[in-house]
């Protein structure tokens, strides 16, 4: 065990952390720059790779590697090929093994921009506005991701460095399948706690448990037809409505009071079926053969994965009967998540210990979040057992437009998980 942080060095890395602020921007103007979507992540981990280089650190790539993979139960089917977007991790080796150690870890994809003509700004041009930094992925999750590179910095330049093994691990697709996270966490050795700096619910949150979500993709072919003989086609897209029509009860069903895990109480609607891409037909004056929905289900604390994948099997399958579908074929995928849900342990010394500084750093406080959306924590929390304190800057319109983080809130963290860092690990005189 380390000893509580003596009030010096705690002066001297919060002296760092301010005389860090602005280079900490900087660093996030760079990372929102890359527009890392899924595929497209390679500028943003090759800027991690700089970043790590630029502690002194020596970055390693970690693939994603399917085969090894998919025999665990926090896989996802994939939905693009790994080559060429390999995770990127870097490990701090102390002089002297004193405290416990500690992985950081963040994803560097963002989801797509949507209509970009709608952004008051370009969605990969970082702007500041009113202090707060504008562009896709500042908040979900480049500023978490640059709040714990700028702690590592801070307690450097106070003349410090943790005294236990401070893993740093930046990985692809938190956003749809997990595969990223988990390759990592199974390439690196497992650490006393994990710190994943996700936004919270646009206010200061830690998470203290999050829903499971399951892809899964829809395509019916219908009997193309001119529309001068509408009625001896079969619109496809019709069809696939009906099919998403089904899933309105489910959902109404799996919010159900009695189903509602005590970890989700008094959240509204926790449990939530998303029809995210529809795509289909061929031209306005034909009766469309095909059209593909891609849709996201919710699961429950207390509900599996597994299980949810069974529920849609099955809705499918009844929808597929129906009079008005004859003569369509229909054809359901898995790719993308198939994730379960979890609840974080609030009473984990990783999580009191970052409320506490949390708390004397900013005057405000990290309440419980239940989450209706997912996080990598879930690997580290179901198939390692090591403690997540999953907590972040105020972020808004995530996945929305014009997303932004709020930079005086990124200080905070960077602060926290500074303080936290030195206290978890301990500190020695930095190498
Ligand atoms: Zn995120």
């Amino acid at each position: 065990m380390t000893e509580p942080l003596d009030p010096g060095a705690r002066r001297a890395i919060l002296a760092a952390v301010d005389a860090l602020r602005d280079d900490a921007v900087h660093t996030l103007e760079r990372l929102v720059r890359c527009p890392s979507t899924l595929g497209n992540e390679a500028s943003a981990l090759n800027e991690m790779a700089r970043v790590y280089e630029g502690l002194g650190l020596t970055p390693r790539r970690v693939p994603t590697v399917p085969e090894q993979l998919a025999a665990h139960p926090g896989f996802s089917p994939p939905l693009v090929p790994y080559e060429g977007r390999d995770n990127v991790v870097a490990v701090h080796v102390p002089r002297e093994r004193k405290g416990r150690s500690l992985a950081l870890q963040g994803h560097v994809d963002v989801v797509p921009e949507g209509a970009a003509d709608m952004w008051e700004t370009p969605p990969y041009q970082p702007v500041i506005r009113d202090g707060r930094l504008y562009g896709r992925g500042a908040g979900d999750m480049k500023a978490g991701i640059v709040s714990y590179v700028s702690a590592f910095k801070a307690l450097r330049l106070a003349g410090l460095q943790p005294a236990a093994e401070v893993q740093m691990q930046s990985v692809i697709e938190e956003e749809c399948t997990g595969n990223g996270a988990l390759a990592a966490m199974l390439a690196m050795p497992r650490t006393d706690a994990v710190i994943i700096p996700e936004p919270g619910p646009g206010l200061p949150a830690m998470y203290s448990a999050e829903v499971g979500v399951v892809w899964a993709w829809v395509t019916v072919s219908g009997r193309p037809a001119h529309v001068r003989d509408m009625q001896a086609g079969l619109n496809a897209i019709k069809a696939a409505n009906a099919i998403a029509a089904r899933f309105e009860d489910y959902q109404a069903e799996m919010n159900k009071a009695e189903r509602i895990h005590a970890s989700f109480r008094g959240v509204n609607h926790p449990v939530n079926v998303n029809f995210g891409t529809i795509e289909g037909g061929e031209w306005n004056s034909s009766v469309p053969t095909r059209a593909r929905i891609g849709m996201r289900v919710g699961v429950m604390m207390g509900y599996t994965a597994a299980q949810t994948k069974a529920d849609i099997e099955r809705l499918v399958a009844e929808a597929a009967l129906d009079p008005a579908l004859k003569g369509a074929t229909v054809k359901l995928e898995f790719k993308g998540f198939m994730a379960d849900p979890c609840v974080f342990d609030m009473n984990a010394p990783i999580v009191t210990m970052a409320k506490g500084h949390f708390a004397d750093v900013s005057g405000g406080f990290l309440r419980d979040y239940p989450a209706t959306g997912l996080t990598d924590g879930r690997f580290f929390t179901l198939y390692q057992d090591t403690p997540v304190a999953c907590f972040g800057p105020d972020a808004q319109e995530i996945h929305g437009i014009d997303e932004s983080v709020g930079l005086d809130s990124m200080h905070d963290i960077t602060r926290t998980i500074a303080l936290t860092m030195a206290e978890w690990c301990g500190v020695e005189k930095a190498a």
